[in-house]
C-alpha cells in the first residue's frame, strides 16, 4: 500500500522546537485520550498535595513519602511549592503553643530527622516507650501518627512531671493533627483547613514547548497537564506547536492567607494555534455533568480524535493519484501513512464497532471500525491486534486497538489509515471532525452567563498586561 523508505521531508525548524519537549509531550499525549486520562492524572495528584487535590490525605507515611520527595524533586514544577512547604510550617505555629513563651520547658519542638521513628521523637523530649504504645493504642486514628515524615514537625506539651499531655503536629498546608491527653486516654483529632478559591489568569507565549511556557506563566504541572487536553481534540500538541502561539487561562487558585497551596480546575482557557484562536469553557449542567464547550457552547469533544498514533511522522498523504512503491503505478493513496516504530499503540479515532479485526490481503492485519451510520475508519499493516480486540466487539475512543506493524504490502512499519464518510475515502486531515453534541438549548441562556463574563475578563486581563508591557 505504501512506502516508507522515501527520504523523510525535511522538518521545518518550528518542528524540531516542538519536538524539544519530548519527555513532557509523551506525558502529556496519554492525557490527550480519554480512557487514559483518569489514571495519568491520579499520578499526579498523588505525587504533589499542593497541586490542586481536592482529596487530603492521611498521615504521610515514611517510606511512601521519601519515595514521593524523590520523585517531586526531580520535578522542576515541585520544587518552589516544596520549600514554601516548610517555611510555612515554621512560621505558623499552632496558637496555643506560640502564645506561650519558647523557654517553657513544658513546649517542645523536634522536627522529624532521617531514620526517626515515634519512639526516637519521643525520646527526644523524655518521653517513655510506654506512652508511646499508649497514645498509638489509643484509638486506631492515632495510630496513624507514628507514620513519619522527615522534616514535620511535632510539638509536645509536657505536663510539670515530664508527662505527654498533647502534640500537634503539622501535616501540610492544609491538614494538621492533634493529641490531647483525656482521663479515658488520648483524644485525636485531626483538623482540615479549608482554603479560599480565588480565580487567577495566567497568560504564556510559546518559545520552546508549551511546558516551559506554562511553567514561566506560572501554570502548576497539573493545570498544563488539564490545558493540553482541553484543546486536544483542536491542537495536535506533538504537531501543530509553533513559536508564538499563545495561551490564556483563568483557573482557580487555592489559597490561605497569602500563599497558594494548590490549584483547582480551569474555567476558561483561549488558545491560539498558529494564528488560529480557540475558546474553551468549563461548565457544569443542570445533571452535574463537567465538560468544556467552546465560548458559544459548541463541545470541546469531537466524535474523531485527530491522529490515531501518537509521534508519528506522517510518510504518505492522501492523494488521488500517485506511484506506488512496490507496485511501480500511479495509483491514488487513499489513506493517510504514519511512520512509527514497529509496536507504537494505535488508538481507535472514535466509539465504534468493530467490523473487522483480521487480515485482509494487502493491507495486512487490518482493523475496520463502525462509527454510528456515516463514518468508517480503517488501520492497516499491524503487527497485532490488542488484546480483547476481535471482529464484532466494540471499542472506546483512544482505545489501543493494536501496534504499528509492517504486515501485508508494505516496506516498513508504519499505520495506513483511511476515514470513509457515507463509504466515500476522504481526507483525514482535510476532514472537519464531527463534534459531539453541543450545549442543550435549554441551557444555552445558564452557559452564555458563564461563559461571557469569563470571556470579559480574559480581554481585560491581556488588555491591562500588554499594557504594563508598553511601559
Ligand atoms: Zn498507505
Amino acid at each position: 500500500m505504501t512506502s516508507t523508505t522515501k527520504a523523510p521531508p525535511l522538518y521545518p525548524k518550528t518542528h524540531i522546537i516542538a519536538a524539544s519537549g519530548v519527555a513532557a509531550l509523551l506525558s502529556l499525549a496519554l492525557l490527550v485520550f480519554p480512557s487514559r486520562e483518569v489514571e495519568a492524572k491520579k499520578t499526579f495528584l498523588n505525587l504533589d498535595m499542593d497541586n490542586g487535590s481536592e482529596q487530603v490525605q492521611g498521615l504521610p507515611n515514611t517510606a511512601a513519602d521519601s519515595t514521593d520527595q524523590q520523585v517531586e524533586s526531580d520535578s522542576p514544577f515541585a520544587q518552589i511549592e516544596g520549600s514554601a512547604d516548610t517555611q510555612n510550617a515554621q512560621q505558623s505555629a499552632e496558637p496555643e503553643v506560640a502564645a506561650t513563651p519558647v523557654e517553657d520547658p513544658r513546649n517542645k519542638t523536634v522536627t522529624v530527622g532521617n531514620g526517626d521513628t515515634l519512639s526516637t521523637v519521643f525520646s527526644k523530649v523524655g518521653l517513655s516507650a510506654n506512652t508511646v504504645h499508649d497514645v498509638i493504642n489509643s484509638s486506631k486514628e492515632a495510630k496513624q501518627l507514628s507514620r513519619l515524615n522527615v522534616g514535620q514537625e511535632l510539638q509536645f506539651r509536657l505536663s510539670e512531671d515530664g508527662q505527654l499531655e498533647g502534640l500537634h503536629s503539622k501535616l501540610s498546608d492544609l491538614e494538621s493533627v492533634t493529641l490531647s491527653k483525656t482521663d479515658k486516654g488520648y483524644d485525636f483529632k485531626r483538623e482540615l483547613v479549608k482554603p479560599d478559591v480565588r480565580d487567577a489568569y495566567a497568560h504564556g507565549v510559546i518559545n520552546s514547548s508549551l511546558f516551559v511556557s506554562a511553567k514561566r506563566a506560572g501554570l502548576s504541572h497539573n493545570l498544563t497537564m488539564d490545558l493540553a487536553n482541553i484543546f486536544g481534540y483542536d491542537i495536535d500538541f506533538a504537531m501543530d506547536i509553533r513559536e508564538g502561539d499563545e495561551f490564556e487561562v483563568i483557573y482557580q487558585d487555592k489559597v490561605i492567607g497569602d500563599k497558594t497551596v494548590g490549584t483547582g480546575n480551569i474555567l476558561s482557557a483561549r488558545f491560539t494555534n498558529r494564528g488560529k484562536t480557540f475558546t474553551a469553557v468549563r461548565y457544569t449542567d443542570k445533571q452535574g455533568n463537567v465538560s468544556y464547550y467552546d465560548a458559544d457552547g459548541n463541545s470541546m469533544r469531537k466524535a474523531f480524535i485527530r491522529t490515531p498514533v501518537d509521534f508519528a511522522r506522517i510518510s504518505s498523504r492522501f492523494s488521488n493519484g500517485r506511484k506506488h512503491p512496490i507496485l511501480n503505478k500511479i495509483r491514488a493513496h487513499k489513506g493517510v501513512d504514519y511512520a512509527a516504530p514497529r509496536g507504537t499503540p494505535i488508538k481507535a479515532a472514535g466509539d465504534g464497532k468493530v467490523i473487522l479485526a483480521g487480515r485482509k490481503g494487502g493491507y495486512g492485519n487490518t482493523i475496520v471500525l463502525q462509527h454510528g451510520s456515516r463514518y468508517r475508519t480503517l488501520y492497516a499493516h499491524m503487527q497485532g491486534f490488542a488484546k480483547g480486540v476481535r471482529t464484532g466487539g466494540s471499542v472506546k475512543q483512544g482505545q489501543i486497538i493494536g501496534y504499528i506493524g509492517t504486515t501485508g504490502l508494505s516496506t516498513g512499519p508504519h499505520l495506513h489509515y483511511e476515514f470513509q464518510v457515507n463509504g466515500t475515502h476522504v481526507d483525514p486531515l482535510s476532514q472537519k471532525l464531527p463534534m459531539s453534541d453541543p450545549i442543550a438549548r435549554q441551557e444555552k441562556q445558564r452557559f452564555m452567563q458563564v461563559s461571557k463574563p469569563l470571556m470579559a475578563r480574559m480581554d481585560q486581563e491581556k488588555a491591562t498586561m500588554l499594557a504594563l508591557n508598553k511601559r
